[in-house]
């Protein structure tokens, strides 16, 4: 007799799911920092001997990797990096990557860039399947995996995004690699633009597929969305149906497309996204209560952008990463120009990692009558008209510190436009307290100054 067949079937487990996709996410903080601070020390033996820029700044600076032997040696020592010099580096030593890859050029799997809201863009690069011991050792990171994204897997996780789901991946640029993200982690992807064409087919491979995940909605794209409803009756509430989460990305999302998307049943369903100095994006978690620095993955500080001090503890401050698991171009002590405010806080959703919130660009603040404004701070009133909402707007900047405060407004439609401008400087006026001078302009014309998902929101003229 067959002893398969004499066997009763065990009775079915109920198949437990873990909250979390990696258990380091909620590593008891000081064991995160020796984490943190044996990766340090393997990465900046690593990068020092290849890395052309970093040998470059470190002799400079006088400091060798032999000087740190621990995360505050390196507080004290590591000489900062920035986007500027990593493009000075590349122009004087005609090297594309800058002085920052650490593996041959022939082993580079692709090569993606930034959007180049800041001037040009920068370039990142990708092996996968790197395999000499610098792999990312992180629990529940798959050998081999690129070690740009593995921070993705996990907060899709936490969006409730299983295998066998449909992503709708709006893949520009520096989001090229997620499709390979997304395969592993058993979702199917499907690859749209931000073209304002690719908005119908959005809206048709919604109603087909039911997918769980739009990765990413832009300020742009949700415009075009907008206009599908209003002029061809595209009801939007059942078009996001099934979505188990709409990123959001680019730049933060203002009040009034918050509403909108709300008002279109995704309340509770809208996950910020944000660049991780570079090193990574950054998501919210189920609380939405800041973008999750994985930091197994990049060491975090917080430096006061005028004059280069670092911050101790949590506050508000210029973001600067140093990547501790990067074996192909890793960023060490890099200024990103991202002004953040850090929480060391713990977290509802039961996350040890820090959190933060952008607040604007280092590069971006004006300072008019002796105050300080970012455009984040007349965002909302630039929406709350009208004629405008869509908010679409530059803040002029010459200089940091400036007469008036001047702004390009885009506007849509054939409004009356000195009605269009008093109202916005009156809003304006309640927002930050300035009279602003504004010159308005068609949505079409500042959208053909930036890349499709954001514009930059400070212009030279
Ligand atoms: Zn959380």
């Amino acid at each position: 007799m067959d002893p398969s067949t004499s066997q009763t079937p065990s009775p079915p487990t109920a198949v437990v799911e873990p909250r979390f996709l990696d258990a380091v996410e909620t590593l008891p903080r000081p064991q995160l920092r020796a984490l943190q601070e044996q990766r340090l020390l393997r990465m900046l033996r690593y990068a020092y001997e290849r890395s052309a820029l970093l040998r470059n700044n470190w002799q400079a600076a006088g400091v060798r990797p032999d000087d740190i032997r621990s995360i505050d040696d390196f507080k004290r020592l590591a000489p900062f990096t920035d986007k500027d010099q990593i493009r000075a580096f590349r122009d004087e030593h005609d090297d594309p990557f800058g002085g920052l890859l650490c593996i041959p050029p022939e082993e580079i799997s692709f090569i993606a860039s930034s959007s180049g809201t800041t001037g040009d863009p920068t370039l990142f690069t990708w092996r996968w399947g790197s395999s000499d011991g610098m792999d990312p050792q992180c629990p529940g990171i798959e050998a081999g995996t690129s070690n740009f994204w593995p921070n993705t897997p996990r907060d899709l996780w936490q969006m409730g995004v299983r295998a066998g789901d449909y992503v709708v991946l709006l893949a520009n640029r520096i989001r090229g690699p997620v499709f390979r993200v997304l395969e592993r982690l058993g979702t199917i992807p499907i690859l749209l633009s931000y073209h304002p064409d690719d908005t119908h087919a959005f809206v048709e491979m919604s109603r087909r597929y039911r997918p769980a995940v739009l990765f990413t909605a832009s300020n742009p794209f949700i415009y075009q969305l907008e206009l599908l409803e209003r002029d061809h009756g595209v009801d939007m509430r059942e078009v996001f149906t099934s979505y188990k989460a709409v990123m959001f990305a680019g730049e933060p999302m203002g009040p009034r497309n918050r509403r909108l998307l709300e008002g279109w049943g995704l309340i509770g369903r809208i996950y910020n996204q944000t660049a991780f100095g570079d090193i990574a994006v950054a998501h919210e978690c189920r609380e939405h209560e800041g973008m999750h620095a994985h930091e197994d993955f990049a060491l975090v500080e917080l430096v006061d952008p005028q004059t280069g001090a670092l911050i101790e503890g949590d506050g508000v401050g210029e973001l600067c990463v140093t990547s501790l698991i990067n074996d192909v171009d890793p960023l060490i002590r890099y200024r990103s120009g991202d002004m953040i405010r850090l929480t060391t806080e713990p977290c509802a959703c039961g996350r040890s990692s820090a959190r933060f919130w952008t607040v604007g660009r280092s590069g971006d603040e004006v300072v008019v009558d002796g105050r300080t404004v970012l455009p984040m701070d007349v965002w909302a009133a630039v929406e709350n008209v009208d004629d405008t909402s869509a908010g679409l707007f530059q803040v002029i900047r010459t200089g940091r510190h400036m007469p008036a405060l001047r702004m390009r407004v885009g506007y849509g439609g054939t409004p009356d436009l000195a009605a269009v401008q008093a109202q916005l400087v009156e809003s304006v006026q309640r927002a930050v307290g300035l009279i602003a001078e504004i010159e308005l302009v068609p949505y079409s014309e500042l959208l053909k100054i930036g890349p499709r998902n954001k514009i930059p929101r400070t212009a030279k003229q």
